[in-house]
Parts: C-alpha cells; structure tokens; sequence
C-alpha cells in the first residue's frame, strides 16, 4: 500500500511544511514564527527589556542560587559563540585538553588552531564516550593543561557524554571545564549545583525551539571578568558584549531583533511545558517512540539504549541493495518529515532528531512513513550489515 502523502502532512502544525526531524533549525510553532510579525527598534526600552529577561530566563534554567554566573548573548550561529567562548575565556597562555568523539569536537578543535591557542586531543573516534577516568590519566600526564572542552550531547551521533565524572576529573586535577551544550541545553539538565563547570554555550535554535540567529554563553562572573582583553577579535569580544549589555542593555552591534522576540516566545512555551524537565520528559518520550518503532522495522541503533540521548538518533543504512538513502530521503520529505544523513566513518547511517514542536504521535507517524517508504523501495528487512554491527560490537566492549 502506498503511503498518502497528504495525511502525514495534516499532521503538521504548519499543514504542508514538512516537519524538520533534524537538530536545529528545528521545527517552530506558529506562536514563535507570528512573533516576528513586529519590527522592534535595538535601541527602544522594549527591546531592552527583551533582552534582559532573556538573560536571566536562561539563567534561571542553571538555577545558579549564588548568582555566581551570567548569560551574555552573541549574535550569529551556535559556531560563532564556541569561538567567541574559547577566544574570549583561554587566556593566550591556557593548555587546553579537547575531548573528541564527533564533528562538533573535531570543529572546536579547529577552532583552537585558527585562535593559535595551545591543546592536546583525546580522539574517541565515530562514537565512544570520553570517560572521567582517561580524562584524569590525560591531566595527571601533562599538568600543564589548564582548562578541558567537552561537547554535552555530541549531535553527529547523539550521544549524551558523560559530563558528571568529566568534570569530576577535570577539577579534582585542579582544571576547569567548559561544555559545549549546544543540542542539549533547555532539555537536560546542566544545574550548577549538580555539575561544577565555568560555563556553556548554546544557541537559539536548539531546544529552546527558537528560529536561528544568535547564541548565548552563560559563564561564572569572575571567568568573565578574567576575559578581558583575551580575544583576537572585536565582533565575538565576549567581554566587550558583556561589559556593554550591563552598561546599556544593549547588543553592541545590530542584534537579530526578530528572533529575539520569537525566543522570548519559545521561552514562554519553555516554561508552560514545565522547564528543562519537562521539555527533556517530551523528548525523550519522542526518542522512545521512535526507537522503539524503527527496531520493529528492523533498523538498528548505533549507540546502546545507555549512551542515547533524547536529542537525535543515528540508525545504520539496510544492508538491502534496494535501499538508496537519497532516495529514501525524497520519500520521506514526500511524507512530510525532513531527516538527516550521517556522519560516520564506520557505516552508512542517517539521523532522525527528537527535538521540535512535536510529541510522541509525530513519530509515531515518522516510524509509518519509514515503513511506507521502505516498502515503496523494496526493501523487506531494514537490517543493517554485519560489519556496521561487529564493529558496534567490538567497540562496545571498550566501554
Ligand atoms: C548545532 C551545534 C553547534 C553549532 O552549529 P551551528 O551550525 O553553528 O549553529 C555546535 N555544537 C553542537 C554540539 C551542535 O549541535
């Protein structure tokens, strides 16, 4: 039977706009895209005040009790605020330690050498987990590293790294840590109280569920003070936008002011859904709906149920001749959801992500039209082949 393409799309919120099963840009509600149906002057008081109760919004979510901390926003992609944390936070005489395990470590550790600052790596390769005890092995081993870097939820594969015992080491080692929690602030926790680190990163179109357009680091005071002077550059001076959000309650260039105003929209819904809690509870009833769905199909995971986060999901390509990822692509965006292709150097695999406006009965569908589309391609076994499964396994016992 072949799937009506019409029907998947009545399930979208937008009736026809496919939904974006990817990690940001992220599907929006109508609430957040009617948001940016206003002109706002930069400069007027309205505006102002936009910008600080965004500010002490995602504050808030780290439930910093001491105000030991603040939030500095920084216009351009989720990038440009990791370059402007690592220019503006590593003094030119810092040793940074980068933990590896994906394409958003491989682009820090880029970044590194474009700011000409010094660090070692440890490379885990498609998907295995920094743990805390290498990590301390690596500080032990060279004590003149004074700061580590570690992606929270590393997106290319979905794994949710292991953050506690990370920073466990790093500051037991007299190190500090900085956390690059672009996919997964707003849905997991990163509470101050509960895990030690001088700050994160995390854009708008995550899973706060905003439109793209600007980033945001939230860093202890006394590491913000200490940043002055540090960066190579004025646009992604994170001290200079500080220093002058807290004199003006200004931006200091031409902020994106639509999508402030949809963020603060996004906000609202944040916090009507129940915080970082209960925007985590409905992603990770997504993931288990879809995970769940997919296996009955016969696709496999990459990662075990233990390193899966609920922000997206890699799944081995089917060994099946018949299966063309491009082509199960078109019929799925024909269906109304948008995927995403992989990222390993393993195994053929694709992405399908748990994050956006949609619930559990979204993929529920998404998981119909992945059975729709198989059949249309004339594919009966979605089973990956033996060799993406050896290695997963060989791999595994390393862990
Ligand atoms: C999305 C993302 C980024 C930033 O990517 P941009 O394309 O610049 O927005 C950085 N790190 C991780 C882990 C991400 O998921």
């Amino acid at each position: 039977m072949l799937a009506n393409a019409h029907e998947y799309q009545l399930a979208s919120p937008q009736s026809g706009e496919p939904y974006l099963l990817t990690p940001g840009p992220l599907t929006t509600s109508i609430a957040v895209k009617n948001a940016m149906l206003r002109d706002w002057g930069s400069w007027d008081e309205d505006f102002r005040a936009m910008t600080a109760k965004l500010r002490s919004e995602l504050l808030a979510m780290i439930d910093d009790g001491r105000n030991e901390f603040d939030c500095v926003p920084m216009q351009g992609s989720g990038t440009f605020v990791v370059e402007a944390m690592l220019a503006s936070l590593l003094a030119s005489d810092s040793k940074t330690l980068v933990l590896v395990n994906g394409a958003y470590g491989e682009r820090i550790v880029k970044i590194l050498r474009c700011l000409g600052r010094d660090h070692v790596v440890i490379h885990k390769g498609d998907y295995l987990p920094p743990r805390g005890e290498e990590v301390a092995r690596a500080l032990r081993d060279d004590r003149a590293i004074s700061h580590v870097i570690v992606v929270h939820c590393e997106t290319s594969s979905g794994i949710l790294n292991p953050i506690a015992e990370i920073s466990q080491a790093v500051y037991t080692a007299g190190c500090k840590l900085l956390i690059d929690s672009m996919s997964a602030f707003g849905a997991i926790e990163l509470k101050t109280s509960e895990i030690r680190y001088e700050a994160l990163v995390s854009s708008a179109n995550k899973c706060i569920e905003g439109v793209p357009g600007f980033g945001f680091l939230i860093a202890r005071k006394s590491e913000l003070e200490a940043s002055k002077g540090n960066s190579h550059s004025l646009s992604l001076d994170i001290y200079d936008q500080w220093q002058t959000m807290n004199k003006t309650g200004q931006w200091r260039f031409t902020p994106p002011t639509h999508v402030v105003a949809a963020f603060m929209e996004a906000l609202r819904a944040h916090r009507d859904e129940g915080g970082v809690e209960g925007r985590g509870e409905r992603y990770t009833r997504n993931r288990d709906v879809l995970v769940a769905g997919m296996r009955e199909l016969g696709f496999e995971t990459l990662l075990q149920d233990r390193w899966q986060s609920p922000i997206i999901v890699t799944f081995f390509c089917p060994s099946e001749s018949n299966f063309v990822f491009e082509q199960f692509y078109q019929l799925m965006k024909d269906k109304g959801f948008i995927i995403y292709p992989g990222k390993l150097t393993v195994a053929d695999s694709f992405r399908i992500g748990c994050i956006g406006q949609m619930d559990e009965h979204v993929m529920g569908k998404v998981v119909e039209a992945a059975r729709d589309s198989l059949h249309e391609l004339g594919v009966p076994d979605a089973a990956p082949p033996d060799k993406a499964l050896q290695e997963r396994a060989k791999l595994a016992v390393q862990i």
